[in-house]
């Protein structure tokens, strides 16, 4: 119920928007533009920290709720309300995909000009380990994954849908990615990449480097482009045991984007209780969401 009214209310924000393409957007943030993003947006720094506490169990996810972890299932359940909430308030169609044992967060972004071409999807994990708050194990992810829906919704010009998805249970085996990837497979659904976000709070030494995880050639060509345009350094790995896996293996364009896990400048409070939101490097954070959502813009036809 709670996700049909979600999806519901989502629909008539998606509708109004799209009723006024110069118009100002539906949201309170900006002006629709025909742009890809490649300013901070003024809302930007503080809509990621407060996401990433309101998940991490720094601030309430609901009145009166802290999560300690997202790792039960009513934790989890809660993490997802939030992010429905977020995307609807963010203008975006979105809805709880469930298969059984979990359920992804989904929200999808409809082309706004042409017939639409293949999908272009992006996504991170909501759930933590048990014992442990997850601010940068996903929660950082998370909240860009978020942001960037909110960046996107905002780029009145797009020739291909994009869906944005926050996957459950990665850290029992790569449980709600691994479903999607098969169901997109099965639908014969023509995906045009995969993104996805893990781990994107630490940066102690400063360099401003993501790492691109296991690229195709042109994908990593995407991101030089985009981390030339915003100032910041990435280096393509071989990094996996994360989402863009289950993509990869279900024959789709796949890539993962991280803080420096393979080069270990990676938080030291991996999958601890000390994995908080005080130890996260926000900026860092903040440039990772820019990145994501610069390249994902441009590869649905912003200019
Ligand atoms: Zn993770």
């Amino acid at each position: 119920m709670r996700a049909l009214a979600a999806l519901a209310l989502a629909a008539l924000a998606l509708a109004a928007a799209a009723c006024a393409d110069d118009a100002p957007a539906d949201g309170p943030d900006a002006a629709a533009t025909c742009r890809a993003p490649t300013a901070a947006p003024p809302w930007l720094d503080a809509y990621l920290a407060t996401t990433i506490a309101r998940l991490s169990g720094a601030a309430d996810v609901a009145p009166g709720l802290r999560l300690a972890d997202r790792a039960t299932v009513e934790r989890r359940a809660a993490a997802r309300r939030f992010a429905l909430d977020e995307l609807a308030a963010a203008g975006v169609a979105a809805a709880l995909d469930d298969y059984g044992t979990g359920a992804n967060v989904t929200a999808e972004l409809p082309a706004t000009s042409g017939a639409g071409g293949p999908l272009v999807l992006v996504g991170a994990h909501l759930d933590s380990v048990a014992g442990s708050p997850g601010a940068d194990d996903n929660a950082s992810g998370a909240a860009a994954v978020l942001a960037a829906a909110r960046m996107l919704a905002e780029v009145a010009c797009r020739d291909r849908p994009v869906r944005f998805v926050l996957f459950d249970q990665e850290e029992v085996g790569l449980i709600g990615s691994t479903y999607l990837a098969g169901a997109l497979r099965q639908a014969g659904a023509a995906v045009a990449a995969v993104h996805t976000v893990d781990q994107i709070g630490w940066d102690a030494d400063g360099d401003r480097r993501f790492e691109i995880e296991q690229p195709t050639a042109a994908l990593f060509a995407e991101y030089q482009a985009a981390a030339a345009t915003l100032g910041v350094a990435v280096t393509s790995t071989a990094g996996g045991r994360t989402d863009h896996q289950a993509f990869r293996e279900a024959g789709f364009a796949a890539v993962g984007v991280s803080e420096e896990f393979t080069g270990g400048d990676t938080t030291p409070h991996y999958h601890a209780a000390t994995d908080t939101a005080a130890t996260l490097h926000l900026p860092f954070v903040a440039l990772g969401a820019r990145l994501v959502a610069l390249v994902i813009a441009r590869e649905v036809g912003a200019p």
